[in-house]
């Protein structure tokens, strides 16, 4: 019998040898056989649904594993970083207490605000990172020259900023949209860190910021001629905690929210840096914009 299903054949072949198949018996094997072919579909199908499902729990697990190792560090690096200016505020505090030379007092004040400042910076890293990962995703027209001066002038307080010359360049073909709130934490980590991170010794320290819009994105560049990073550290400077030098001024939190940020709005981020010359990172956007649906001439519509 030809077109029968190989492992039915195989079975019947067991039985009956060489010997043909009865008459009787052919439409009975047909529709037996039919079934069979049905049976190995429906079992392909499964395995493969099951491959997926196996493959798509292991990325769960992998996912979840690597959440857990984050809050593992969060939990430690938090705790330690609330406590530092804390335990530090407190011990100045006795200091003033016991001083009686106002200089002194001054001195101490000083420090006071420098580790509430700290404190701050690090509380609202925090509400960044949360706001992040709970708000929905909005999306809105920015103006990006409007964005970025705002960012810069929001930083105008940190030390050396005015020592460093800034230059902002849009190129936009479209308006941009995407999410503000989003990209204001983005760009305020990325701003600050040049400045934080500037090179002392240079005559004129820059801070550049190119932003480049067209339909499908935009492009920003930010770069400086910091201090630059170490090469073994570039590809790390994205983790959560994690600082690149033991001169690093922050918690080394900010490059992460950035990259959880970029992620959450569909795009991607990446470092060029030079030790001693300086940084640039480079994100890109999708951008949100839909142009106008064109209104079809009173000829076409007729
Ligand atoms: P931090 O709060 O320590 O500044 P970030 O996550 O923002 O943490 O950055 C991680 C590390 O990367 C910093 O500790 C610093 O060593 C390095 N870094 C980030 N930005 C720059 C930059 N523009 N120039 C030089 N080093 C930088």
């Amino acid at each position: 019998m030809d077109g029968l299903n190989t492992r039915l054949k195989r079975e019947i072949w067991k039985h009956l040898g060489d010997n043909p198949v009865p008459e009787e018996l052919k439409s009975l094997l047909t529709a037996v056989s039919a079934s069979y072919d049905n049976y190995e579909k429906e079992h392909a199908l499964l395995s493969r649904i099951m491959d997926l499902s196996s493959e798509e729990l292991f990325d769960a697990n992998t996912e979840l594993r690597k959440r857990n190792d984050e809050l593992d560090r969060f939990v430690y690096s938090t705790s330690h970083d609330l406590r530092a200016p804390l335990t530090s505020i407190l011990g100045l505090l006795q200091l003033i207490d016991l001083s009686d030379s106002k200089k002194e007092k001054e001195l101490y004040l000083k420090q006071i605000k420098i580790s509430t400042s700290q404190l701050d910076n690090f509380i609202q890293d925090i509400v960044s990172y949360t706001h992040n990962k709970k708000m929905d995703l909005v999306d809105e027209e920015i103006d990006p020259k409007e964005f970025i001066n705002e960012s810069i002038e929001k930083l105008d307080f940190m030390p050396n900023s005015s020592r460093i010359n800034k230059e902002i360049k849009i190129r936009a073909e479209v308006p941009f949209f995407s999410d503000a709130q989003r990209l204001r934490n983005l760009l305020s980590n990325l701003i600050s860190n040049s400045i934080k991170y500037y090179n002392s010794s240079l005559k004129n320290p820059f801070l550049k910021i190119d932003f480049i819009v067209n339909p499908e994105r935009a492009i920003i560049l930010v770069e400086d001629n910091g201090i630059g990073i170490k090469e073994i550290h570039q590809s790390k400077v994205f983790e959560m905690f994690y600082r690149a030098s033991p001169t690093s001024k922050g918690s080394g939190i900010g490059l992460y929210i950035v990259k959880e940020i970029v992620e959450k709005l569909g795009g991607s981020i990446s470092v060029e840096s030079h030790f001693g010359k300086g940084s640039t990172f480079i994100i890109s956007l999708p951008n949100k914009y839909q142009p106008p649906e064109k209104i079809p001439s009173k000829k076409t519509r007729q």
